[in-house]
């Protein structure tokens, strides 16, 4: 069997799908501090089955995955798969080939898969036992692990020794065959238990089977007893229905002639509804004229009492006019009065008047005459100012002229 290659994906440091070749030679690998050989160490536990998260240097499983860098983001998941080669006759299978796979996501839960296929964890340990592969097997020695081995105790150091014999398998097995040996202990115990139980039960069953049988006789004479009072009582009853038979025809002919009557009930039961319908149309015809007679009344009430205040509002009126025309007539009396008197001051006014008319005829005529005199006065007067203008223009003229002939000597 020899171990090909160990491809990782988001386990630990490597973020990056990983593939290590380990080709004939490989016995090393070898780097700076914190380069991540360890992880490569774990990333083998892991695969074979590792489940103390502890012992791959983490607080749980989770902490496996890939947590992320300053320019990475951490991953969902991580996959490790070993690869080996040549394994047919170790492993006693018809595969050349086996490759084992572990899967975890972030929730911690693991699936793992052979060649490609889905499996249990026990299925890889039964596979790998006594090949020295696996989780706590020699093949795989950390840092510090032999130091471990040699200074631990002498049990624990023969396991080592135990599984590079390649007798683990047969221990396991005899463990498992003890194991089942005493399970199959405890069945026969429980089977000796269970047949004193059924030897106890069979007296008991004995007698219930007696019973059984006298009660099988008891039941075939009952059913014959049955049989003839079934007879008997099959007779009775056809004789109460041939006595039913003739009573349903009876029954029928009371129930023709109850239904004839109950059509001819109907018939006046739907006239005296129709009379009923009509009276009922004339009741409320009857009610509607009522209520139209009811408020046409209430109308005339209120006109009455309305034409009531009218009429009393008019008497009170008639009163007032009454009143009134009595002072009028006193008034036009002592008017009529007033006016032949005023009649008599107007004839004598109108007397006057064509006197004074007659006067202001003859003062009209006076100044007609008397303007006639005025304008021609006037006219003279014109005339007289006139010449006085000319004469007072030619003062000046004269004037003037002086004035110069006396500049002209100075
Ligand atoms: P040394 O020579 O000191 O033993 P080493 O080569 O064995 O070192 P490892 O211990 O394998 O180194 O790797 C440690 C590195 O792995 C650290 O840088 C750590 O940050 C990184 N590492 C561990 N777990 C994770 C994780 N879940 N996600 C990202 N990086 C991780
Ligand atoms: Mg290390």
């Amino acid at each position: 069997m020899h171990l090909q290659s160990l491809e990782l994906f988001g386990f630990k440091s490597f973020a990056d799908k990983t593939i290590f070749n380990f080709h004939e030679g490989v016995t090393a690998i070898v780097g700076p501090n914190g380069c991540g050989k360890s992880n490569v160490c774990d990333a083998v536990r892991w695969v074979l089955g590792e489940q103390s998260a502890k012992s791959l240097r983490g607080g749980e499983m989770a902490d496996v995955i890939f947590n992320g860098a300053e320019s990475r983001k951490p991953l969902g998941f991580a996959e490790v798969s070993l690869n080996f080669s040549e394994c047919s006759e170790e492993l006693g299978l018809d595969w050349h080939e086996v490759r084992v796979t572990r899967r975890i996501y972030r929730d911690g839960n693991s699936e793992y898969f052979l060649n490609k296929t889905g499996c249990r964890l026990k299925d890889i340990h039964s596979l790998f036992a006594d090949t020295g592969v696996g989780r706590a097997a020699y093949s795989i020695m950390e840092q510090g692990k032999i130091d471990l081995i040699l200074s631990s105790r002498p049990e624990d150091r023969r396991s080592v020794f135990e599984e590079a014999a390649g007798i683990t398998k047969y221990k396991t097995q005899k463990k498992e065959a003890l194991r089942k040996l005493e399970a199959t202990e405890a069945n026969l115990l429980r089977i000796g238990d269970i047949i004193k139980e059924v030897k106890r039960q069979i007296g008991s069953l004995q007698r219930q089977a007696g019973k059984a049988r006298r009660y099988q006789a008891l039941h075939a004479d009952l059913q014959v007893l049955d049989t003839h009072f079934s007879h008997r009582r099959l007779q009775t009853l056809e004789r109460e229905l041939d006595e039913c038979t003739g009573e349903i025809a009876r029954v029928s002919q009371v129930e023709q002639a109850t239904r004839s009557d109950i059509t001819e009930g109907e018939a006046k039961l739907a006239a005296a509804r129709r009379e009923l319908d009509a009276a009922d149309e004339k009741i409320a015809a009857g009610r509607t004229k009522l209520q139209q007679l009811e408020s046409e009344i209430a109308s005339h009430r209120h006109r009455i009492e309305f034409n009531e205040k009218h009429g009393a509002e008019l008497r009170q009126w008639i009163e007032r006019s009454q009143r009134e025309i009595e002072s009028a007539e006193t008034k036009l009396r002592e008017q009529n009065a007033e006016i032949e008197s005023a009649n008599v001051l107007l004839e004598e006014t109108t007397r006057l008047l064509e006197q004074k008319n007659q006067e202001l005829k003859h003062l009209t005529e006076h100044a007609s005459k008397r303007r006639e005199v005025f304008r021609a006065s006037d006219q003279k007067l014109r005339d007289v100012q006139m010449n006085l203008s000319k004469d007072e223009l030619r003062a000046r003229q004269n004037r003037v002229r002086w004035r110069r002939s006396q500049a002209i000597t100075c």
